[in-house]
């Protein structure tokens, strides 16, 4: 009997005690939890969309910005934290009332009047404005990541941390939201950015341009480019709108890669399944932007990024980075060793067998040579390094000749297939090479994808 009723009792303060924690409100996490950017995105809150309005002044580099965001609650929020990096911000409404915030370097905590309950949708308006930089990046180094003004005009190339040079946000892959781009800007100019190019208002000197992309996307790949581009639009793989926005400047010769763009897309959905996505395009700039990113549906291209090897890597990234996001950065070969890949597959089918092992051939001996080490996390520094890239290639050249090319393609369109809309990581690809090929893959992982230096092959000496 007194067993039981303490028991009752029992139940009854755990009762009490989870309708209090349901309702207590407490700050948001002020970071994501990845071990590579401690401070890097925020918890407690889940985003949906961002609405983004710029009015962009391509005389001084200066914006004049409203971002609005729509997140829910995960658990009841009596402040919580968004990355923006530079930029003044004039005021912070949270449900149309106005809020506080404090900012400290990338760091903006907005309290709202009300805490938001668990559960519960909400909206916040930013106002700013300003010149943006670029944000430093620890995997980049350099002048740092994100916009980018150039003589030509303005580009954005984010990867790793740089959504937060131009919009409040929460800054990592793990929290991709829908988007929607409004941007005004003088004559000549003209404004690309990710997905559907859905409205287009002349006001004169001005004009605006609407840009909304149809699936969710990571921060790092939204993507502006305004420039006085050449614009060129075909109908695309599939029939989807493919965009091209080159540089004027650019002589025939360096757009002829573009024009391989469909032909590209068709040869990778044979190898990884359906095109994700429903646009594609690219944005090629005249100018150097340290390289070329895979900002999702549209590709930004920099100086000397021209060729189909890098057209056909960015556009494999749609599948591998985009469309699945990488659930840390360290996790980033299931990324980047996969669009390499992507690329080598697209040589060798366009290309042909000898140049395609020439290509591997070299691999082989730079990651013998340099000992480049393990893909999987590299360090932040190593982010961008030949372990991800070059060795995370190499790993997935290895697994096909290991199972064969039928179960190979099946373990990547079963993955896009598993993965897609969701963040992977490095154990579950491994578990999932496994169960589709029935074999125990551990001896040969130790090797080629955990080794400090890959194994030697009499095949590639
Ligand atoms: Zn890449």
């Amino acid at each position: 009997m007194h067993f039981n009723l303490s028991i009752a009792a029992g139940l009854a303060t755990l009762a009490l005690s989870l309708t209090f924690a349901n309702d207590e409100a407490r700050p948001g996490a002020d970071s994501i939890g990845d071990p590579y950017y401690p401070k890097l995105g925020a918890g407690g809150y889940d985003t949906e969309r961002y609405d983004l309005a710029l009015t962009v002044d391509m005389e001084t580099g200066s914006i004049d910005a409203v971002a609005t965001i729509t997140a829910r609650a995960l658990h009841g929020l009596s402040s919580f934290n968004l990355d923006l990096y530079g930029l003044e911000v004039a005021g912070i409404e949270v449900n149309g009332k106005a809020a506080k915030f404090t900012r400290d370097g990338r760091e903006l905590d907005v309290v709202p009047k009300k805490p938001i309950r668990e559960g519960k949708e909400f909206d916040v308006r930013v106002a700013y404005s300003g010149v943006p930089t670029p944000a430093p990046d620890p995997s980049v180094g350099g002048t740092g990541v994100g916009w980018m003004r150039k003589d030509s005009g303005i580009f954005v190339s984010s990867e790793c941390i740089g959504a937060a040079s131009w919009f409040p946000c929460n800054d990592h892959p793990r929290d991709p939201a829908l988007f929607r781009f409004t941007v005004t800007v003088a004559k000549p100019y003209v404004v690309a950015a990710n997905g559907l190019l859905v409205d287009e208002q002349d006001h004169g000197d001005t004009r605006t341009f609407v840009w909304e992309p149809k699936a969710p996307m990571a921060p790092y790949l939204a993507t502006l480019g305004i420039a006085d581009f050449d614009v060129v639009v075909e109908e695309g793989p599939g029939g989807i709108p493919l965009r091209t926005y080159f540089a004027k400047t650019l002589d025939a010769r360096e757009r002829a890669g573009f024009a391989l763009q469909t032909e590209i897309v068709e040869f990778l959905e044979l190898c990884f399944g359906p095109y994700p996505f429903a646009s594609v395009g690219a944005i090629v700039a005249d100018e150097d932007l340290g390289g070329a990113l895979e900002t999702q549906t549209i590709p930004v291209y920099g100086r000397g990024t021209y060729d189909d090897g890098t057209i056909a890597h960015e556009l494999a990234h749609m599948w591998f980075g985009d469309a699945i996001s990488a659930n840390n950065w360290k996790d980033m070969w299931l990324n980047e060793g996969f669009a390499s890949y992507g690329s080598f597959l697209w040589v060798e089918y366009a290309h042909g067998e000898e140049a395609a092992d020439r290509d591997m051939r070299q691999r082989y001996r730079m990651l013998r040579r340099a000992k480049v080490g393990p893909p999987p996390d590299p360090g932040v520094a190593q982010v961008f390094s030949a372990r991800v890239y070059e060795r995370g290639c190499w790993v997935l050249h290895m697994l096909r000749d290991r199972v064969g090319d039928e179960a190979f393609f099946e373990i990547l369109q079963t993955w896009v297939e598993a993965k897609s809309g969701k963040t992977a990581q490095t154990d579950e690809f491994l578990a999932h090479c496994e169960d589709v090929s029935g074999e125990d893959l551990d001896d040969f992982f130790a090797g080629v994808l955990f080794a400090d230096v890959i194994p030697e092959d009499a095949r590639f000496e």
